[in-house]
């Protein structure tokens, strides 16, 4: 887990959301909230073993640094990263390397590197279904619904030994519990309604209207993984990212879950 706080307001304990699954010496990046690069190198991954990243939604706290963490790795790279998002994740790119053209071209021009557009590849995706496969790991994924943006998606890695699933920004989703059957983690949202009333002074009840239609309650991210039958749930990212303890996100998800809880903590390893 590299950043484990929900929203883009930065916070002292929870970078924005981050993960990262490792197998085979592959790292396989979900959600570039900023400060996803120095969260992977803190985390002792090495950048040149980045094979894919996967966007679940375009809110800036899973994307910001989508770009930005290919460049960091720029200098590592040998082969193209596979970047999987909803549209338009490839014009966003395009615009990416508009935005930062000073330096990217002078890096190519000075440094003899590989134009850093060869390295991104982009697949923007619009429905459910598998995308991407490679010797260690096959990806599907899941519209799942947030509010009213116009695509949201959880993924479901399955590796020979184990099968994980990112829920991403979800509201109450049964067809990701269909989703997650048979995985062994489940990595889900969760809101702990009870303390959304210190965010109230930021925006009113409007603010915690949006967090709730487009959100879950622990409680429901843990009646999703109890749905799905996995053995662990791990709750990430936290909405309110602090003040709430680890004994309450557990109680909670006790009401609707038996099995193994995890509490989403930056660079916690899972
Ligand atoms: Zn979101």
């Amino acid at each position: 887990m590299l950043g484990t706080g929900a929203g883009p307001t930065p916070k002292a304990g929870r970078q924005p959301t981050a993960a990262v699954l490792l197998h085979g010496g592959a790292a396989y990046v979900i959600d570039c909230g900023n400060g996803v690069g120095p969260q992977l190198v803190r985390a002792g991954v090495a950048l040149k073993t980045m094979r894919a990243i996967f966007i679940t939604h375009l809110h800036l706290d899973h994307v910001a640094d989508f770009g930005t963490l290919v460049t960091q790795a720029w200098s590592q790279l040998r082969v193209p990263i596979k970047l999987t998002g909803p549209p338009p994740l490839a014009r966003m790119s395009e615009l990416y390397r508009e935005l930062f053209s000073v330096d990217l071209n002078s890096r190519v021009a000075e440094e003899g590197r590989t134009p850093l557009g060869d390295l991104m590849h982009v697949q923007e995706i619009t429905g459910a279904g598998d995308c991407y496969a490679d010797d260690n790991v096959k990806v599907t994924c899941l519209p799942v619904p947030h509010g009213g943006i116009d695509y949201a998606f959880a993924y479901r890695f399955d590796c020979a030994d184990r099968s994980v699933v990112f829920s991403g920004d979800t509201s109450l989703s049964l067809a990701l519990a269909d989703f997650a059957k048979g995985a062994h983690t489940l990595v889900h949202e969760a809101v702990f309604p009870p303390a959304l009333h210190r965010l109230a002074p930021l925006g009113g009840a409007k603010l915690l209207d949006r967090i709730m239609g487009a959100h879950s309650a622990v409680e429901q991210a843990a009646l999703v993984a109890s749905r799905a039958g996995v053995a662990k749930l791990v709750l990430s990212p936290l909405a309110p990212a602090d003040g709430v303890t680890d004994d309450e996100w557990i109680a909670a998800a006790r009401t609707e879950y038996a099995g193994e809880v995890v509490v989403g903590r930056d660079l916690l390893e899972v």
